[in-house]
């Protein structure tokens, strides 16, 4: 189990996206850490966990939560991650595609709800 590093909720680590920190080239050098998406969790050093999900990519920029989890200074360009989520199938029509990509995501409906009968 994971966090998200956006809404913080704790999931499977194959649900959640691996996200790296690709230092700038030289030391000292200006400009942003660049954000990059590791799906397959193969790239070296420290990493953050997000969903694949706009929300949570926009929830943890404005927690700057990538600068925490992955020790980095100074701004950082998620562009990369940004392009990679809105690359998914099936994220622009939510209502149908959603649940056939992630059905244990979209259908987690209560089990209590199941057994009405009281006492
Ligand atoms: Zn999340």
């Amino acid at each position: 189990m994971r966090t998200c590093v956006g809404c913080r909720e704790r999931a499977a680590k194959s649900d959640l996206l691996r996200i790296v920190a690709e230092p700038p080239i030289a030391a000292g050098a200006s400009g942003p850490t660049v954000l990059t998406p590791d799906p397959r969790g193969r790239m070296p050093g420290r990493g953050a966990h997000l969903h694949p999900d706009p929300e949570c990519l926009a929830l943890a920029e404005r927690r700057r939560a990538f600068g925490r989890a992955l020790r980095a200074d100074g701004p950082l360009d998620a562009t990369a991650v940004q392009a990679w989520i809105d690359a998914q199938p099936g994220r622009q029509d939510a209502s149908e595609h959603a649940l056939r990509a992630n059905p244990e995501r979209a259908d987690r409906s209560d089990e209590r709800s199941m057994s009405t009968q009281r006492p």
